[in-house]
């Protein structure tokens, strides 16, 4: 099957969140399994790292608009394990320090932005002769495609044929833009109404995807659910409901070349469920380096995210003080909103030795965290996957998570029925409040004290998770499959 991946992230050049390992994973698994997969992605000359890696080609598409035709370079990147990555290079637009915007702005002509790197995808389909059986699009800066895809058509045929299945990765970024910036998507007038992007008076890119692609997948299957009700719909689920039989769910795996602590470089020592010694090294080299004190019998903490209300900064913040007189210790690693990083600095300065804060984007303390920590914390208000929670159960470090998205469908609360089916791997709490996530970190903290055999019986179970991208790529076959036997678009 020949799939084309358009993702704006892809982790090995350009990470800010889960997409980004999402868009190097399941292509590789695709591919392993013998597909003819590519990856489209932005030459972000500033912000990604490995570009070196990327060659020139030399060769030029253009995107014509009215008044100005836009010539994007075409580079060309080939993983060890044979995986092709095409990047469509245009300084003026992604030569830039961020990918989205800078600061906690984004930037005002993201709209053209990636309207010209969609359409120069499509154009690079023509060039190379290459037509794709699917086109998989990611979030709403590839939501125009299934727009495009038609407008293309009358140019080629072959376009007409292209299926199209679109993930969401989180419904909350929907790409909002004035109405007076429409024109930017180079369209037709048509494309200007609420059957396509027009929603309460703006242009909403998220908007065309949700009803003009011939599938739709999310990350994982309660999230799918959410995301139909008023509660989690983000004002689409009315839409989500009415393609509820082109829906589902797939639960994003981990890539276990980069998430495994029987192999990570970037920890200090590495350990297995069967000898997980070192894993009290890395918490001790962990506390050093964090300035954390070094108590025998502490239990430590992870927080890693994004800091935004979304990822429950508030909660943490404000359970901070009673989890540190609790008797445990937490390292927190974040960047995001200056306010959270001034309320998180504080915190730490107050409690220091027992709260470290680490306001940077840096992966290999992220890794250092997970491998060191006991326990990992994750009170978001909503999480469509969440793949901290399962590097955690990778590494042995049991979440507390709120019981939304995929945090529910991957964590497996301690019950006394979990603990005789033999199945729990972590805590779970139903609201995202300070209150409840005490509760369940006192659940935690009281295990680790009073029942080291079942301590370690917890962890070994949620290190011997099958949380591996293969299984979860066989689904995405499967949804392919369901798109390339329908004969007709929906
Ligand atoms: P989201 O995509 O909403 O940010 P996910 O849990 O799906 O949330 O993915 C977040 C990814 O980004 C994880 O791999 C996480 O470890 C990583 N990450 C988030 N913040 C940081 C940070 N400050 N430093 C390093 N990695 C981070």
């Amino acid at each position: 099957m020949k799939i084309a991946f358009v993702t704006a992230e892809c982790a090995a050049f350009i990470k800010i969140g889960g997409l980004a390992d999402v868009a190097a994973a399941l292509p590789a698994t695709l591919r392993a399994a013998g597909h003819d997969v590519r990856v489209f992605l932005p030459y972000y000359t500033q912000a990604a790292r490995n570009l070196a890696q990327a060659w020139d080609t030399q060769r030029f598409v253009a995107v014509a608009y009215r008044d100005t035709v836009y010539h994007c370079g075409i580079y060309h990147h080939v993983t060890p394990d044979g995986l092709d990555i095409y990047f469509v290079r245009y300084d003026e637009l992604f030569g830039r320090a961020g990918v989205y915007g800078s600061g906690d702005a984004d930037y005002p002509d993201n709209l053209l932005r990636f309207a010209v790197f969609q359409q120069a995808v499509l154009e690079i389909f023509l060039m190379d002769d290459w037509f794709p059986d699917v086109l998989h699009l990611n979030d709403w800066h590839t939501a125009a495609l299934p727009a495009y895809l038609p407008v293309y058509a009358a140019r080629d045929a072959r376009y007409a044929a292209i299926r199209t299945v679109f993930t969401i990765h989180n419904l909350a970024y929907q790409g909002i833009f004035a109405a007076r910036e429409f024109s930017m998507l180079n369209l037709p007038e048509e494309y200007a109404t609420p059957a396509w992007f027009e929603h309460f008076g703006g242009v909403n890119c998220m908007k065309c995807a949700l009803l003009h692609a011939d599938l739709l997948t999310t990350v994982s299957p309660t999230y799918a659910q959410e995301i139909q009700t008023a509660d989690g719909g983000c004002g689409f689920d009315g839409i989500l409901r009415t393609r509820h039989a082109d829906l589902s769910g797939i639960l994003n795996g981990i890539d276990a070349a980069v998430w495994n602590p029987a192999t990570d470089t970037r920890i200090p020592a590495r350990y297995d469920a069967a000898n997980i010694r070192a894993k009290a090294y890395c918490k001790k080299m962990l506390r050093a380096r964090l300035g954390l004190e070094p108590r025998a019998t502490t239990p430590l903490c992870g927080f890693i995210a994004r800091l935004t209300e979304q990822k429950g900064v508030d909660v943490l913040l404000a359970a901070l003080d009673s989890i540190v007189a609790a008797g445990a210790q937490v390292a927190v690693l974040g960047t995001g909103n200056p306010q959270y990083e001034q309320a998180l600095r504080d915190k730490a300065a107050w409690h220091a030795g027992a709260v470290s804060f680490t306001a940077a984007f840096d992966e290999e303390l992220s890794h250092a965290i997970e491998a060191g920590a006991d326990i990992f914390l994750m009170p978001s208000r909503f999480e469509p996957c969440g793949l901290n929670q399962m590097y955690s159960l990778a590494y042995g470090t049991l979440p507390v998570v709120h019981r939304t998205g995929g945090l529910a469908d991957t964590v497996v609360d301690t019950t006394l029925l979990t603990l005789d089916n033999e199945t729990a791997t972590g805590f779970v709490f139903d609201t995202p409040t300070a209150e409840a996530m005490l509760h369940a970190v006192h659940r935690a903290l009281t295990l680790y004290h009073d029942d080291r055999v079942t301590w370690r019986a917890l962890r070994r179970r949620a290190m011997g998770q099958d949380l591996a991208w293969p299984a979860r790529a066989q689904e995405y076959l499967a949804v392919y499959q369901v798109l390339c036997s329908r004969r007709t678009k929906h």
